[in-house]
């Protein structure tokens, strides 16, 4: 059976997604024009094979941390390996009071202030002037929707805007208080350039996050030395992050049988059409970056 799945998240996925009955077969690493993928875990649940891949690598949290994320040989990889529908896990700050910890956020949109330089396969070639009236995937976000509210105890935000900032560090109240103005729901490193990617990819692409703190200035919180987020994150909030981590696993393997099935009605396989209509790239993958 063809690996039409990938999942995209935090380190040590795979192994987790093990504990909650996903088997591991393999891992690869795939030469590709844009250098090394990450290492390419194949799973299999429930006889349905799909990739996972550790965005921030393999050793530790953040062995290589958002600045220094480059998606685009694994993303390359994924398409290569013929794979259609990508579900991708990150856990942002929240810009909103009702959107704490112990929440899920499937965002619609998203707006990039992290100018990062590997932000397209198609340097100096004119392509890639894609339209983004749907960034995310309507397709899986549907899915992912009725999916997380019929097996997820917690409340549902079924859309909003992300804002995507550089990091490492965290935000300054003020860029929070810009952001608020931007409209945007929650913050966070990791979703762009890798969505924008992935539509060059012509990949389906959705995102699920956990809020797992609130922004600099959306709540009070006094700082701590030397403890996480310097205390922006409480205990208590912690605890809840901790237990949302734990019910993640089974809610993204319960989409997996039905993501499978799920018929690409939406434009993501389209995003390149008229690149190829005039002749700028070829049918054929293969010879895209030849
Ligand atoms: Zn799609």
């Amino acid at each position: 059976m063809a690996t039409k799945l990938a999942i995209i998240g935090r380190t040590g996925l795979h192994k987790i997604l093990e504990k909650y009955g996903a088997s591991r077969i393999s891992q690869q690493k795939i030469k590709t024009p844009f250098g090394s993928s990450h290492l390419l875990h194949s799973m299999i649940y429930q006889k349905i094979p799909f990739y996972c891949i550790s965005r921030h690598g393999e050793e530790d949290l953040y062995e290589i941390s958002a600045p220094f994320v480059d998606m685009r040989a694994s993303l390359y990889a994924l398409r290569q390996k013929g794979v259609e529908k990508v579900i991708s896990i990150s856990a942002p700050g929240s810009l909103m009071e009702e959107m704490g910890p112990g929440t899920l956020f499937v965002p619609d949109d998203i707006i990039d202030r992290s100018y990062s330089s590997k932000r397209t396969f198609f340097e100096n070639r004119g392509i890639g002037v894609i339209r983004m009236d749907e960034p995310f995937c309507p397709s899986i976000r549907a899915l992912m929707v009725t999916d997380l509210q019929t097996n997820f105890k917690g409340k549902v935000f079924d859309k909003g805007t992300y804002i995507n900032t550089a990091g490492p560090r965290l935000e300054t109240a003020a860029e929070i208080r810009d952001y608020t103005l931007l409209g945007g729901s929650a913050v966070g490193m990791t979703l762009a350039p890798e969505v924008f990617l992935a539509r060059e990819m012509e990949l389906c692409y959705a995102a699920l996050c956990y809020p797992v703190n609130y922004a600099e200035g959306i709540a009070e919180r006094p700082y701590k030395r030397g403890v996480l987020f310097e205390g922006l994150a409480t205990e208590e909030e912690l605890k809840i992050v901790k237990k949302i981590e734990e019910a993640i696993p089974q809610l993204v393997l319960n989409m997996i049988p039905k993501l499978e099935v799920l018929v690409r009605d939406c434009e993501c396989k389209n995003a390149l059409l008229r690149y190829k209509k005039r002749g700028d790239l070829p049918d054929d993958f293969s010879k895209w970056f030849e």
